[in-house]
């Protein structure tokens, strides 16, 4: 099955809501990576929670979110295109389960205590951005914590990565993220019932993990979620794993890197490689290349 993510709003409008499989992003990522399961897991639930972040932009728009902690994960980010171009990467990807200690307890102190940051580009003069302490370590929860406290869109988001036993990717990720739009002029008395069901029905839902694993789709999801409230799907959207890294970005991080930074490349032997963080894409440069870097400065 290819990946992609629904966008879903309610009759009465009040409610949106996306879903998505990101289970191919994901082991793309993951070949790319080569994380530890853990490190893994938790990368693959951010690409998912950014998957449906990016439902909230159109186009070539962009979205982007890094978390960065006290745990050995360090930091991941990753970013999303309003057409479903997704890539992500963590820091340190060598983080691996502890038999010994309790799941839960290490999926929060994966990433740790920390910042979330959410930047979007909506193609004006400055980029929007906001910053949250993330409250659980667990991506999903922060996220919601994100959309609700620093934009005011009061959310619910789930995200899901189960690694495979042979730790080469995962067998299914994903995830879905409901949302309550103010409306003009106050709420109407069926929306405050709409989200008082809503929330009686994410309470009540199987763990996600286990819904992916039995096979849900995104349609199915959502069908559960919104149950009886009459809604409809309007947009999917294809997602894949895609960077969108070039020689020339690379000039420019050399550049920023600074001259002395370039100096001292130069100064090793045969040039040097610059990988790209998010795709591990190598870019060689010569001796010679790496001084007319520094001499076009
Ligand atoms: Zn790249």
């Amino acid at each position: 099955m290819n990946d992609y993510m629904i966008k879903v709003i309610s009759e009465s409008g009040s409610l949106r809501a996306y879903a998505c499989v990101t289970t191919g992003v994901v082991n793309e990522a993951w070949s790319r990576e080569k994380p530890a399961p853990l490190s893994g897991m938790m990368l693959g639930r951010a690409l998912s929670g950014m998957a449906l972040l990016g439902g909230m932009v159109k186009g070539q728009e962009k979205i982007w979110m890094k978390f960065e902690g006290n745990g050995p994960i360090q930091k991941i980010q990753a970013e999303c295109t309003g057409v479903g171009a997704v890539r992500g990467s963590c820091l340190n990807g060598d983080v691996d389960f502890d038999p010994s200690v309790d799941l839960k307890t290490q999926i929060r102190a994966s990433v740790g205590v920390g910042l979330l940051t959410v930047t979007k580009d909506l193609g004006m003069k400055e980029p929007y951005s906001g910053t949250v302490h993330m409250i659980s370590g667990e991506i999903g929860e922060d996220i919601a914590f994100y959309l609700t406290e620093s934009e005011q869109i009061p959310s619910a988001v789930a995200v899901a990565a189960i690694p495979s036993i042979d730790g080469s990717g995962v067998d299914v990720a994903g995830g879905w993220m409901i949302q309550s739009i103010p409306s003009h002029g106050g709420k109407a008395a069926s929306d405050e019932s709409n989200i008082e069901s809503i929330m009686a029905m994410i309470n009540s839902l199987p763990p996600l993990n286990k819904m992916l694993a039995d096979g849900f789709t995104p349609e199915q999801i959502i069908a559960m979620i919104f149950t009886e409230i009459p809604h409809k799907i309007v947009e999917t959207v294809p997602l894949e794993f895609k960077c969108n890294c070039s020689l020339k970005m690379m000039v420019q991080a050399l550049k920023i890197a600074g001259n002395d930074e370039i100096q001292s490349l130069i100064d090793e032997e045969n040039g040097t490689t610059v990988s790209c963080q998010f795709c591990k894409h190598e870019y060689h440069f010569s001796h010679d290349e790496l001084k007319s870097i520094i001499d076009v400065d």
